[in-house]
């Protein structure tokens, strides 16, 4: 399996940097886990290939230029983008972001082939099929109801985990699966803002360092992400301190093969 973090930032020549201000991971060049930089950081060819979306939260960071990602194909589409979200997201996504004033609500619009967009409702805790691909969602511990996302080919596993505080049931079901090929995990804040990373429901290093004790795999690939660009620098000394075998930090725009 392919594993690309998209890059979200850029330098004054355009050129992509590492910090990362949005989410998105493009596997095997047509799906997408979260949209935040979808419409910003395709190639021409990975932006027609891509039509299945799972989307783990609505927070913007996560959904940023989804809107913007199907307008721009939107006369182009022969089949709908397919976006799988649980119930409770999908009501989100559609009262806050799709709902004619923030934008257009893409699901009851159609171009001359058919519907431009479709939600796709996908269980927690159960396996569901997205495009060749197979994905079970688990629900983690966020501000808002958030999935954690488990993935395979049939050959590699990888599991994401959204954003999320120390949390249980991600980890019993990591636990479960036979064999994990990488865990891409977040790591928001440093550990001096522990107060602020537990009202927002983020790990730290050491909250993750605890947590990661759960875990049963030890032969995985571990990569941090969703690091706050403005601590960094702290962010990954600190993670590097745990001296967790294997667990290093992802970086932007690298194609990972597992
Ligand atoms: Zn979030
Ligand atoms: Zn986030």
């Amino acid at each position: 399996m392919r594993v690309q973090l998209l890059p979200s930032t850029f330098d004054s020549q355009g050129r992509a940097t590492s910090e990362q201000r949005l989410t998105c991971f493009l596997i095997d060049e047509c799906v997408a886990v979260d949209a935040g930089s979808i419409a910003l950081a395709l190639t021409t060819e990975q932006r027609h290939n891509v039509r299945d979306i799972i989307v783990t939260h609505p927070h913007m960071d996560h959904i940023a230029s989804l809107p913007i990602f199907i307008d721009d194909l939107f006369e182009t589409l022969k089949s709908p983008v397919r976006i799988y979200a649980t119930p409770e997201v999908i009501d989100l996504l559609e009262r806050d972001i799709f709902n004619w004033n923030v934008y257009p609500r893409f699901s009851e619009l159609q171009n001359e082939f058919g519907p431009v967009m479709e939600y796709v409702p996908i269980p927690q805790n159960e396996e569901f099929k997205v495009a060749h691909l197979t994905a079970t969602a688990v629900s983690v511990n966020h501000i808002v109801p958030t999935v954690g996302v488990i993935v395979s080919d049939g050959k590699s596993t990888v599991a994401f985990s959204s954003d999320t505080a120390e949390t249980d049931e991600f980890w019993r079901v990591i636990n479960r699966v036979p064999h994990i090929n990488a865990l891409l995990i977040e790591a928001s804040f440093p550990d001096s803002m522990a107060k602020l990373a537990e009202v927002s429901r983020h790990y730290t290093p050491a909250s993750l360092g605890r947590d990661l004790r759960k875990l049963n795999h030890n032969s995985l690939d571990i990569l941090a992400v969703h690091i706050k660009p403005a601590y960094r620098q702290l962010v990954i000394d600190e993670l590097n301190a745990l001296k967790i075998p294997k667990l290093g930090v992802m970086e932007s725009g690298r194609v990972y093969t597992w």
